[in-house]
């Protein structure tokens, strides 16, 4: 339920519903307004005719049910866009979230050449799996903690923030002692344990959109991490499984504004995986950002023949330095800059 304070209620009319709403065995979320304040009642359904009557307390004005099923994620409690601020880097801001590096992390050499091509292009943020989750259990793992130490040192070294895969809860802790942002991939994005423990940390959450779920589905999950106190969640678009084999998925571009209306939360496009072929990328990078897109994650590698994952979606330094010009313009004919 949503409780909508009177223009101008006091600060104790407000105390006391927030009082009453906690007395109900509900969770009150407070989202102040320069006009008026709101309180979001989330909890058991059951208890909805108490919350209805608190309609006639001094200082309320309506009492009005939630319509969508991700009441913290959805727009209809907080209605302004959320900013995730990464340090000083804000995505969801005007200036576009540029994310780029390779898929894993592979030694010091090629994490530490990718690190210095990304910022030169303009990158703020540089990913770079340490642990992988594979599809085949024969396929590279990552490097584990070690990767994380690598990427730690790339940081230092260029002042990028770090993207990272956290592929199970027990591991939460010790990724978010190294990144940046954790990351949570498509094979997981319905891990409902790790998304409980994404919750609980201290850090913001790229939450990767699964291969087979719905949009409803991704809102569902992030609702997950907002529910347990972490409201710093960045949504990516990374393409769906659909009946078309001539790129690894489709891009489902229709996510990205029905997701800018659905949430307030932070929408960026990954058009790596969505194509799963460096050819592609660009014109999907470019088309990503028409649609609206708050940033992007691309994967970049020094010598992407050799690359132990992901090889074949790879950019060079010169083709990322090549998408990153084209992006430009487009973002610039919508009033934002990268
Ligand atoms: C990745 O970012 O390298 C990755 C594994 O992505 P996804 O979870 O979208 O497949
Ligand atoms: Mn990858």
């Amino acid at each position: 339920m949503i409780i909508v304070m009177q223009a101008g209620a006091p600060e104790e009319q407000l105390q006391e519903v927030l009082r009453r709403v906690e007395e109900f065995g509900y969770h009150p979320h407070l989202i102040r307004g320069t006009q008026r304040n709101v309180v979001g009642a989330v909890g058991d359904e059951r208890g909805k005719a108490k919350l209805q009557s608190l309609e006639a307390l001094a200082g309320v004005e309506s009492v009005v049910p939630i319509l969508q099923p991700f009441k913290l994620a959805g727009r209809e409690l907080r209605t302004q866009k959320t900013v995730v601020k990464v340090g000083d880097i804000e995505i969801g801001a005007e200036r576009l979230a540029l994310m780029a590096g390779p898929c894993a992390v592979e030694s010091e050499e090629q994490i530490l050449a990718t690190a210095h091509a990304v910022k030169e292009a303009g990158g703020t943020i540089l990913r770079g799996g340490a642990f992988k989750p594979r599809t085949s259990p024969y396929s590279f793992q990552g490097l584990g903690e070690q990767g994380l130490q690598l990427l730690a040192r790339a940081r230092e070294m260029t002042g990028l923030k770090i993207v990272t895969e956290v592929v199970n809860d027990r591991d939460v802790e010790m990724v978010a002692r190294y990144a940046d942002i954790l990351q949570v991939g498509a094979r997981n994005m319905q891990n409902f344990v790790l998304l409980h423990a994404v919750g609980e940390a201290q850090k913001p959450v790229l939450l990767k959109r699964g291969m087979s779920a719905t949009i409803k589905d991704l809102l569902m999950s992030a609702e997950y991490i907002l529910s347990h106190g972490n409201f710093d969640v960045i949504l990516c678009e990374r393409g769906i499984r659909t009946f078309e084999t001539a790129t690894r998925f489709t891009l489902d571009l229709n996510a990205i504004p029905v997701l800018q209306k659905l949430t307030h939360l932070p929408v960026i496009v990954d058009p790596s995986h969505g194509t799963g072929h460096y050819e592609y990328v660009t014109a999907m990078a470019r088309a990503g950002i028409a649609a609206g897109a708050d940033g992007l994650i691309v994967e970049v590698h020094p010598k992407p023949e050799e690359a132990l994952s992901d090889g074949v979606q790879s950019l060079t330094f010169e083709r990322f330095r090549d998408l990153v010009r084209q992006v430009e313009p487009i973002a610039k004919a919508l009033g934002r800059t990268l």
